[in-house]
């Protein structure tokens, strides 16, 4: 119990940011058992199949879908939907991420073999996952399993696996690289230092994070950020796409300053696989006018 607490304590501590002093609270100690009864379900939430994979097009500015991103829903049984920021973050912390990871590549990219037109694919990694040490182990067998082309796969990895292992980590990206997989900088602008980042891989693609993307109409400090990244994109022949595009105007803002391609809410949420060949119908011409 006091053990609890001060976990709780050292947790919320943590949480707020360094310096600040918390003391226990009530309601840290309820916090933490709902972390933990939560983080026991995810445990058994593969098994019973209360993940699933949904995917949001990508369109290539003035082309239409050109791919989707996955990204993983998991569908409590008495606390419906939960999104990813909810409880990856618990996976993470248990190293559950490293199954449900494993299980989200082979459940993608069997999903996406079967799609009418062979469309990219992209794949969040945590950069948990790259401390397992069998994580192209775990991508060859996906794509072996599916039959899927390594062409069509995309990783998206943010920043922080730079932060810890890096060489370790660059070998297991080049690794992945020689198969023939795209490797994305996702959430592109928010982290460290990006650019050095961007000298030490040779990245295929650059996501603008939706924070810059969001006002765009309105901030020019916005338009200098974007317009900075699109050249970079440009000048190193790195794709460049925007996240989290909800609004005509943003898209004309994006076109303007010569983002590649682009995703948002403006186009679709994402979707669960069986709404995808749909989405294909209905977005190929959809997508390709807005676009
Ligand atoms: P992300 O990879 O940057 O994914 C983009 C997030 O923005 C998704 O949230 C997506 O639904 C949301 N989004 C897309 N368009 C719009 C828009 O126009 N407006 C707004 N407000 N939001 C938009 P989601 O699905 O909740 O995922 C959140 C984060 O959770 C992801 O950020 C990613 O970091 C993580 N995640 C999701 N799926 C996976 C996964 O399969 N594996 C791992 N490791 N992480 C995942
Ligand atoms: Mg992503
Ligand atoms: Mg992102």
């Amino acid at each position: 119990m006091l053990q609890g607490n001060a976990d709780a304590a050292l947790y919320r501590t943590k949480a707020d940011g360094r310096g600040s002093v918390r003391f226990f609270e009530a309601d840290m100690h309820r916090r933490l058992r709902d972390r933990r009864a939560l983080q026991r379900d995810l445990q058994s939430a593969m098994e019973r199949g209360e993940l699933a994979i949904h995917y949001q097009p990508q369109s290539r500015l003035g082309n239409g879908v050109v791919g989707f991103e996955a990204l993983v829903r998991w569908h409590h049984p008495s606390r419906g939907l939960i999104a990813p920021n909810s409880f990856i973050p618990l996976a993470e912390e248990s190293g559950l991420i490293i199954s449900i990871g494993e299980w989200i590549l082979r459940e993608t990219c069997r999903e996406a073999a079967s799609w009418p037109r062979p469309l990219q694919i992209a794949v969040n990694l945590s950069p948990v996952q790259f401390r397992s040490r069998n994580l192209v182990q775990a991508v060859i067998s996906a794509l072996a399993h599916s039959g899927l082309s390594p062409l069509r796969l995309e990783l998206e990895i943010t920043e922080s696996v730079f932060l810890a292992e890096t060489e370790a980590n660059l070998a297991i990206l080049h690794q992945l690289r020689e198969l023939g997989i795209s490797i994305s900088m996702d959430d592109f602008g928010t982290g460290y230092s990006s650019l050095s980042y961007l000298r030490s891989f040779p990245f295929d693609k650059i996501k603008i994070d939706r924070s810059f993307v969001k006002d765009l109409a309105e901030r020019s400090d916005c338009v200098a950020i974007v317009r900075a990244i699109s050249g970079l994109g440009r000048s190193l022949n790195i794709t460049t796409i925007a996240e989290g595009v909800e609004t005509i105007d943003q898209l004309d803002w994006l076109r303007a300053e010569g983002c590649n391609e682009v995703q948002g809410f403006l186009f679709s949420p994402a979707k669960p696989a069986s709404e995808v060949a749909q989405l294909l119908t209905r977005f190929g011409t959809r997508a390709s006018r807005a676009a």
